[in-house]
């Protein structure tokens, strides 16, 4: 029986290093045997944003290089593709391709996703997201590798694999969906059904260096020198938030899949090759957010849905600008799903009952000036 995760060492981005750790790190769940010449997969990164390789905020070069070799040795088509936050568009996303490094992969046989049709899906089998558009270069491919990141994030507490998936949501209507699931839970809810419809057969995390601290892309690199991969996007995140020191009611996603029996409720209780406890940051720095799941059923029924509502309004982290920081871009304002930015005197000023605290405005500040501000109160609480 194969193994649920799979964890490696290694500790740097050259491509062969690379192309080592992925052999090791798939060989227990099966290798690439499934694939067969004239095959077409899609590997789906993580594209956040314009950021270079070394922020650490994108699934690295190397690594995807080091994939479409693999699969390119076995006569497979390879197309890598994903929607950052903005126009979906090849100007726009081929300049995110430019400032990502990714051209590297071209020289391998790889192409990069010139697709930007869009397609809309019926899932009637979905929890909350029923229905929904997404990017069509996927329905040209066989089969789709989830490539993500492993990253501290401002709402979901973990960027990985089952939040990479929301990459398949065309830039421009992010925020759309946003402001259609402004609870954190639901949010989560609505893409482990993306999770599900999508089915990649592979998920793999870059956690050779992560990110910690004002993630998904204003944080700090951490080098973890760790690679992993799994059949379950849900079971790698179990693993991964394990690493970065996360419970299961601390990432919205997992507790949308533990909600639908996709994974275990304890992290021991998945069948892991490899040691986990030697990857653990002990001090990996998280973003400052807890919501309100934390705060949730303390008290049964409508009077804990109302208690729950009431305390997360109260305890609930906030975007808070840093004035010394801001450089008046009005990038926030504009991408804001609520309306809830105006600027004012050249610095964002935030309507607080507007905010659905989605922190988009935190994860596409490009100078980090956004942070996520958790009351001191609630920091109390949760001790
Ligand atoms: S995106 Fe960041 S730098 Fe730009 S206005 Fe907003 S807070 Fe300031
Ligand atoms: S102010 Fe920031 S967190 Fe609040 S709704 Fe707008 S983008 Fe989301």
């Amino acid at each position: 029986m194969q193994p649920d995760v799979v964890i490696v060492p290694c500790d740097q981005y050259t491509v062969e290093a690379c192309k080592d750790a992925l052999v090791r790190v798939l060989a227990p769940i099966g290798g690439l045997d499934w694939v067969h010449a004239g095959m077409r997969v899609a590997i789906k990164a993580n594209l956040v944003s314009h950021m270079k390789p070394e922020k650490a905020a994108t699934t690295h070069p190397a690594m995807l290089c080091a994939l479409v070799q693999l699969l390119r040795q076995r006569g497979a088509e390879v197309v890598i593709g994903d929607s950052p936050g903005g126009l979906y568009n090849s100007a726009y996303v081929g300049s995110v391709y430019r400032a990502t490094g990714m051209h590297a992969v071209e020289q391998y046989g790889g192409k990069l996703n010139e697709d930007f049709s869009q397609a809309i899906a019926e899932n009637p089998d979905g929890m909350v997201c029923k229905r929904f558009q997404y990017t069509a270069y996927l329905d040209q491919a066989d089969a789709i590798i989830n490539f993500c990141k492993l990253k501290s994030h401002g709402m979901m507490g973990m960027s990985n694999a089952a939040k990479n998936l929301f990459g398949v949501i065309p830039g421009t209507m992010k925020p759309e969906f946003h402001f259609q699931f402004p609870d954190a839970a639901d949010f989560a809810r609505m893409i482990v059904d993306l999770d599900e419809y999508f089915k990649p057969v592979l998920s793999i995390c870059d956690a050779v260096v992560g990110m910690e601290g004002n993630g998904p892309t204003a944080g700090t690199p951490r080098k973890i020198g760790a690679v992993l991969a799994s059949r379950s996007p849900h079971k790698l995140d179990l693993a991964c938030a394990k690493i970065i020191g996360l419970e299961i009611h601390q990432v919205p996603t997992l507790a949308a899949a533990l909600e639908r029996g996709l994974i275990p409720e304890r992290v021991a209780d998945l069948d892991i090759c490899g040691t986990l406890e030697d990857w653990i940051v002990p001090d990996f720095q998280l973003v400052e957010n807890r919501n309100s799941l934390q705060f949730q059923n303390l008290l049964p029924g409508v009077l804990g849905k109302w208690t729950g509502g009431t305390v997360k309004r109260l305890l609930g982290s906030t975007p808070r600008v840093n004035a010394k920081e801001c450089i008046g871009c009005k990038k926030c304002h504009d991408i804001c799903p609520a309306k809830a930015i105006t600027m004012k005197q050249n610095l964002p000023n935030i309507d607080r009952k507007r905010c659905i605290r989605c922190f988009c405005c935190q994860e596409f500040c490009p100078k980090g000036a956004m942070k996520v501000h958790r009351p001191i109160i609630a920091r109390i609480l949760n001790k």
